[in-house]
């Protein structure tokens, strides 16, 4: 018999199972809200002018393909350090931060995950709940218990914070704590700077292992103010670990372009963690590949293309408030009573609307508007020629 006459087909990924869905829908006016991708305002997936560019110069250039280091190269990661860091960080200066390339977000969480289980075997990982729907599966899969702690809440559609804080507060020491860096996914609700503090503070007299998440650096407020919380665990002196993307900030989705950060005591601790964290990446996929790096890399360390990046993602964040904004709007206009506002303060791509799993399916069904059954949307799937559209809908199910 064959090996695998008795495999079970495993489940479908809620989301990508939405979008086969919505690709399959024969409607004209069908709109997908369900995806995790910035479009622009004609539902296309941009690609910037500043990527363009460096893409244009590497072809004219045609280098060599040779190995890349297995923690990518110094450019790309010193890149990265800047941005998330700060370019004036004292620790950055003092050889304390560890950076790798990494593969996205995605490839930048594993490859720390499977470093925390050989530093932290026993640990406990934790996550917010909800949370992006993979942090679980990926912790699980590199062999940690994976448990929530307490953090949207729908009542006010923000955070709950006195529980996630309480806690915190009560957690082993060692434990492992996810946090969502900025634009929380699934729910569009982050902390407040001074909240973020008392998390640090939490952090530090339980002695826990935080794990920022970084995947939309620049679309809630800009690049700065939206590293707030590595800004406030990197004066704390706290040792943590930053995974960082930029799938969404450099609309380079399918180049898999990402890093992963440790922050140690010294330069000495950062010289045997690198030699670790090399030991996982050589025994998973040996070097990252060169091409989206590169691009970025490029982009970044010249200032005329550094400028025309910052541009254009000013004008993503621009184009997803905007879109905010018309949506409560819109709902206004078509007479919806209920009070949307919470669409106005959540931050970055998503919302959690509060629209129940029946309401999503009568917007599939009636409208072939497709939203998460939890009730998130990506406000940049929205735009001028769909907004209205989206808006009418909503107002017919919420009635
Ligand atoms: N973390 C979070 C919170 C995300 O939303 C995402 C992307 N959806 C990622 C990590 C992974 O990003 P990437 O596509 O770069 O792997």
């Amino acid at each position: 018999a064959s090996i695998f006459a008795a495999v079970e087909m495993a489940p479908r990924d809620p989301i990508l199972g939405l979008n086969e869905a919505f690709n399959a829908d024969g409607r004209t006016e069908k709109v997908n809200l369900g995806v995790g991708v910035y479009y622009d305002d004609n539902g296309k997936i941009p690609l910037l002018a500043a990527v363009k560019t460096a893409e244009k110069a590497r072809l004219e250039a045609m280098p060599p393909r040779g190995y890349q280091p297995i923690e990518g190269p110094a450019a790309y990661n010193t890149a990265v350090q800047n941005l998330l860091f700060g370019k004036d960080s004292a620790l950055i200066a003092n050889g304390q931060v560890v950076t790798v390339q990494a593969l996205g977000g995605t490839g930048a969480l594993k490859v720390g995950a499977d470093y925390l289980k050989r530093l932290v075997p026993g640990a406990t990982v934790y996550i917010s709940d909800p949370s992006w729907e993979n942090h679980r599966a990926l912790f699980e899969s590199a062999g940690f218990p994976v448990e929530n702690y307490p953090y949207y809440e729908p009542s006010t559609r923000g955070v709950n914070f006195a529980s996630m804080k309480a806690k915190l507060e009560q957690l082993a020491p060692g434990s492992v704590v996810v946090l969502h860096a900025c634009c929380h996914n699934p729910t569009g609700a982050d902390l407040s700077e001074a909240q973020w503090g008392e998390v640090v503070g939490a952090c530090r007299e339980r002695g826990l292992v935080p794990f920022l998440d970084m995947a939309y650096q620049g679309f809630a407020d800009g690049i700065e103010p939206d590293a707030v919380a590595v800004r406030l665990f990197s004066a704390s002196g706290l040792q943590f670990f930053v995974s960082s993307s930029f799938s969404k900030s450099f609309s380079l989705y399918g180049e898999r372009v990402g890093a992963l950060s440790i922050v140690t005591a010294s330069k000495d601790e950062s010289a045997r963690v690198l030699s670790q964290v090399k030991r996982v990446i050589r025994t998973n996929y040996s070097n990252p590949p060169i091409h989206g790096g590169a691009v970025v890399a490029a982009v970044l360390n010249s200032a005329e293309l550094r400028q025309m990046w910052e541009d254009e993602l000013a004008g993503m964040r621009d184009r997803i408030r905007a879109m905010r904004t018309g949506l409560v709007e819109n709902l206004k206009a078509a007479g919806v009573a209920q009070d949307f506002s919470f669409v106005i303060q959540q931050r970055g791509m998503f919302s959690y609307t509060g629209l129940s799993v029946a309401q999503v399916d009568q917007l599939r069904n009636d409208f072939g508007i497709y939203a998460v059954s939890t009730g998130r949307i990506c406000l940049a799937a929205l735009n001028s020629r769909n907004i209205g559209y989206v808006a009418k809908a909503i107002a017919a199910v919420v009635k």
